[in-house]
């Protein structure tokens, strides 16, 4: 029985926490955790600066899809958290337009406008369904003029990938779509539609920023995480993992949480079919910029996502406007920016704090005169930032994940499994949780179900 067999997890994040805390939960007691940095939670931690900002790693917010996750939060938190109402926004141009696009179109000015309604109204005539890729499914669901204002450059700048080598599978919840008769009523009725989507209302940790929600679990794991211990290899068939610091640990089981391509070149004895389908997993890094400013908030805005080209950044966050903790006092406020990079979509990191300012100032987020306000800069550069759903991700997958499970070796979470559209917190912890049921249970995994290629079957 599983419970009797030692449990080793690579990676403290969401899914690792959320895999040993289930196992803890269900008695099991032979397992560890070991993260390779000083801190727990990942992509999902959070910092303080030497200012008394708090940054998480890019704006994080918290929406859930399962119950289980919600009652942990809660619980974790003793609910000491906010919850908001989005208030999402594009700019484009002199103005805001509120998110979804599509559905807020009276806010463009009217030769766009026309263009885009235009647009919506020749493909709502077409039968649609020939679109092979991203880039395609795009044109065919939002016209010419939706796509050349705002799907085809933000996805673009968000994603730094070729869209047309990007499949549309993954897009379910993940983008909302048209209604034409809905985008019509809106603009001849002036009616705003802001409600679309998962994350309409959020959840966000009262002080301590995202990360605080994951340093929570480590008081109930006491004994069962060991941090600064990076995995360099595997050796599958004697069962053991080898740390940077020349120490071991043998194990039953496996649980992978970090990057799945850097699993796949640890790996003894190398398996070349393993790291060959590893080799087609893409993914984007991103440098996540915080800008801490001496003065009043300037707005009650969340989030405002960017398409055009005068700022390298695809998304602003106004990051105290989700704690007001997350600065260190009522004077002084915070921006985050987003900016991706890949090699289709090279960036001068040495200087993206600089051109993250200039783009503010340009696309009227800050006025000039602010510059000299800036009392705190930070950067976080993220090489695994986004796993980019491509064409030939699931083929991939569907080699590398039967083939491991073979081993003993369980991978999961964001870049663990590299399926972005169960690639957030919630998912990532579930993941976890499930793995750890499926385990000790024999439960089925209802986050992974869906994707029957990760068990070999047929895409
Ligand atoms: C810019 C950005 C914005 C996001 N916004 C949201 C959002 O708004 N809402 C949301 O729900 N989610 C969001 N996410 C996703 C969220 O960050 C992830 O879902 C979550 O962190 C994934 O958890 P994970 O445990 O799978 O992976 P990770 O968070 O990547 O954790 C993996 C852990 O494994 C460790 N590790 C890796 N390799 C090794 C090794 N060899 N040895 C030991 N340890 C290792 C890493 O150090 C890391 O701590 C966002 C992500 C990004 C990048």
């Amino acid at each position: 029985m599983t419970k009797e067999r030692k449990i080793v997890i690579i990676g403290a994040g969401p899914t690792g926490l959320g895999c040993a805390w289930r196992l803890k939960e269900l008695g099991c007691r032979d397992f560890h955790v070991f993260e390779s940095q000083s801190y727990v939670g990942g992509l999902s931690a959070s910092f303080k600066d030497d200012k008394g900002f708090t940054w998480d790693v890019g704006g994080h917010v918290l929406f859930s899809h399962y119950k289980y996750f919600d009652d942990l939060f809660d619980t974790l938190l003793e609910k000491r958290y906010l919850s908001h109402i989005r208030a999402s926004w594009i700019r484009m141009g002199d103005r805001f337009i509120p998110y979804p696009f599509q559905n807020n179109l009276r806010y463009l000015p009217p030769e766009i406008l026309l263009e885009c309604l235009m647009g919506l109204y020749r493909i709502s005539l077409s039968p649609g369904g020939k679109s092979g890729n991203f880039r395609e499914w795009i044109l065919e669901i939002f016209g010419e003029g939706v796509a050349r204002h705002f799907m085809l450059p933000y996805n673009h700048k968000n994603w730094a990938w070729r869209l047309e080598e990007m499949s549309k599978d993954w897009i379910a919840e993940r983008v909302s779509v048209v209604d034409f008769e809905r985008v019509l009523r809106n603009v001849v009725l002036q009616k705003d539609d802001v409600s679309w989507g998962p994350n309409s209302t959020f959840k966000f940790p009262e002080e301590g920023g995202t990360g605080a929600f994951f340093r929570a679990f480590l008081p109930h794991l006491k004994g069962h995480v060991t941090l600064n211990k990076k995995c360099v290899r595997i050796d599958s068939k004697r069962r053991v993992v080898f740390f940077e610091d020349g120490s071991q640990e043998s194990y039953d089981i496996l649980l992978n949480t970090g990057p799945l391509n850097e699993l796949a070149a640890i790996l003894e004895p190398a398996d070349l079919e393993i790291q060959k389908a590893a080799g087609q997993l893409a993914y984007s890094g991103g440098m996540m910029v915080g800008l801490g400013f001496k003065g009043e908030h300037p707005s009650d805005k969340n989030w405002v996502y960017f398409p055009d080209d005068k700022t390298p950044i695809y998304r602003l966050t106004y990051f105290s406007n989700y704690s007001r903790r997350n600065a260190p006092d009522e004077e002084h406020f915070s921006l985050m920016g987003e900016v991706s990079y890949s090699p289709y979509k090279e960036i001068d990191k040495s200087n993206v704090i600089n051109e993250v300012i200039e783009g503010f100032v340009r696309t009227g987020v800050i006025e000039e005169q602010w510059k000299k306000n800036i009392v705190s800069t930070y950067a976080i550069d993220v090489p695994y930032s986004y796993p980019v759903p491509t064409l030939g991700r699931n083929a991939a997958l569907g080699k590398i994940v039967p083939a491991l499970e073979k081993l003993g070796i369980y991978t999961r979470g964001r870049f663990g499994l590299w399926i972005y559209e169960i690639g957030n917190m919630d998912h990532s912890v579930m993941q976890g949780v499930e793995l750890a049921d499926a385990l000790l249970e024999g439960a089925p995994q209802p986050t992974i179900a869906p994707y029957k290629f990760l068990s070999g079957e047929a895409q």
